[in-house]
């Protein structure tokens, strides 16, 4: 519990000046996701929470996140997952930028340094989103 303080009043503002209800199993999940620097699936989220709360209102707090652009899905291979907005705070921006999973690991990297390109759509298509995911082994997987 203690470790959760410094950074409790963030979290509350946040939720609150999103006009959401505060419950606190939305401040731990705002916290996970702020303090983890890749995205994360609902159950590698549920296994970090030790019971808080279950995995059907882990999801459901999620989409609410999503809604109101807190956090960005990401598409994956094996899970949508979850990370934290850049407009607040980490510098998360919006699917500018490629996203490699690695297929031991599972783990999903954000390569912000690769840039997505914006592609010139069809006559009549218009983009809402990039998604860009590279399927591979990590650098640590790979060292094994
Ligand atoms: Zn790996
Ligand atoms: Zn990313």
């Amino acid at each position: 519990m203690q470790t959760i303080r410094k950074y409790d009043m963030d979290f509350t503002e946040l939720i609150k000046s999103n006009r959401m209800s505060l419950t606190r199993s939305r401040v731990l999940l705002i916290k996970i996701l702020y303090e983890t620097d890749y995205p994360l699936s609902g159950k590698e989220i549920e296994g970090r929470i030790s019971g808080e709360c279950d995995l059907a209102t882990i999801y459901r707090n999620l989409n609410a996140f999503s809604e109101k652009g807190l956090v960005q899905r990401i598409l994956s291979d094996e899970a949508v997952k979850y990370k934290m907005n850049g407009d607040w705070k980490n510098k998360h921006k919006k699917s500018d930028h490629v996203h490699f999973e690695c297929s031991k690991c599972h783990k999903l990297i954000c390569m912000e340094e690769l840039r997505v390109k914006d592609y010139i759509l069809p006559e009549g298509f218009s983009k809402i989103e990039n998604q860009f995911l590279i399927l591979g082994i990590c650098d640590h997987c790979n060292e094994k």
